[in-house]
């Protein structure tokens, strides 16, 4: 028996199991020992648990995401430049507001609600990375990145020290030194960065002019002299391409930006959620030579709602070239992958089982329906957080 009074191995009997993106297994009973998933089993077993009418699947993973910013009152905030965007949200971050722990908590219970088993997220503010949200029942599994924002070179070694060896994020190549960027990607592991995002930036890197110049010069920021083409041109020459850096957004790069982080095994993530509310022109993945990028949903103030299916149904509805399984294995199993977690975001033999549970209500008959089933709008709401039922 385990803590809840549940035996440690269980035969589960949904409708059908989707395993994976690919495979779609029905009147099979899903046999779980310990939270792990062991293999399937005929159904026939005495002690089989039913759960009829149901469809099963791995909870989806947000490989990208922020604490801070739950109450953000972003509906007001200009959405069609990114400096423009970036001055509200700074300004509103001075004035009076709700604690960031009680933020972060609001955030993971909504993640928690959505279905999530696993976020990244990027620390900054008053939140440390020791002290952000504990985990809890009905929330997702939380990897904190301390995000770094220290554009002056002269800073950056305090910049790590105040980090004391917890792991970082960084702000994004505009909003920190490239000698800040190059010490802490020499010292190697999971760097998650902002890259690639809008026109503003690529501006900046290869000008030093436009709207985020301006800001900067405005809040007496330093703009770097050195002048880099494209954004990739950055992360390459600060030793950032390379395996183990999460690149977030990219939707401003081209496909051949994008093959050279394919090519370097930069892992790519995309937060279709804040793409569509920026406004943003379709990005160029499906042109590019590579898998798709994992998903996130970057915080509410960039974003209508924390809702990792959303997220799914958004990249899908956005290129749906690609199709919905290609979809749902980005959501899902490269987010697990690039997070270092390859026993989460699939219910192969191994996986650590942290189902979600939707009630379709009608049967499925290939892997292909059942994702398109969960891509489909109206959106179908999993029955409760990731887990395995009590
Ligand atoms: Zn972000």
């Amino acid at each position: 028996m385990n803590r809840s009074g549940q035996p440690r191995l269980r035969r589960l009997l949904p409708d059908a199991v989707l395993v994976d993106a690919s495979t779609l297994v029905r009147g099979q009973a899903l046999v779980v020992d310990g939270g792990r998933v062991v293999g399937l089993d005929d159904p026939i077993h005495p002690e089989v648990e039913r759960f009829p009418g149901e469809l099963w699947c791995a909870a989806p993973v947000m490989a990208h995401a922020h604490l801070e910013s739950f109450d953000a009152p972003a509906a007001t905030w200009p959405r069609t430049g990114f400096a423009a965007w970036a001055e509200a949200l700074v300004e509103w971050r001075r004035g009076p507001r709700r604690d960031d722990a009680e933020s972060a908590d609001a955030t993971l219970d909504l993640l928690g609600r959505g279905g999530c088993g696993l976020v990244l997220a990027h620390v900054g503010g008053e939140l440390g990375s020791e002290s952000a949200a504990a985990a809890g029942r009905g929330r997702p599994e939380l990897i904190c990145l301390r995000e770094l924002f220290q554009p002056d070179p002269e800073l950056a070694e305090a910049a790590l020290a105040e980090a004391r060896g917890a792991p970082v994020a960084l702000h994004s190549p505009f909003g920190v030194s490239s000698d800040l960027a190059r010490r802490a990607f020499a010292a190697g592991g999971l760097i998650s960065i902002h890259l690639g995002e809008h026109p503003e930036e690529r501006q900046f890197l290869a000008t030093g002019a436009g709207p985020l110049a301006d800001l900067f010069r405005r809040r007496d920021r330093p703009v770097a002299r050195q002048r880099w083409d494209s954004p990739v041109d950055w992360l390459e020459d600060v030793g950032g391409a390379r395996r183990g850096t999460l690149a977030v957004h990219c939707g401003d790069l081209g496909a051949a930006e994008l093959t050279r982080l394919h090519v370097a095994e930069v892992g790519l993530v995309w937060c279709p959620g804040t793409h569509r509310w920026f406004q943003r022109p379709p990005p160029a993945f499906l042109d590019a030579d590579g898998p798709l990028p994992a998903l996130g949903c970057d915080s509410l103030a960039s974003n209508e709602t924390l809702d990792p299916m959303r997220e799914f149904r958004l990249a899908h509805a956005a290129l749906p070239a690609a199709g919905a399984q290609a979809w749902w294995r980005a959501a899902t199993e490269t987010g697990a992958r690039l997070l270092g977690r390859e026993e989460l975001g699939h219910l192969r033999p191994g996986a650590d089982c942290r189902c979600l549970r939707f009630r379709p209500g009608r049967s499925l008959a290939s892997a292909a329906e059942a994702c398109s089933l969960l891509s489909a709008v109206p959106p179908l709401r999993p029955l409760g957080p990731a887990g395995l039922p009590a």
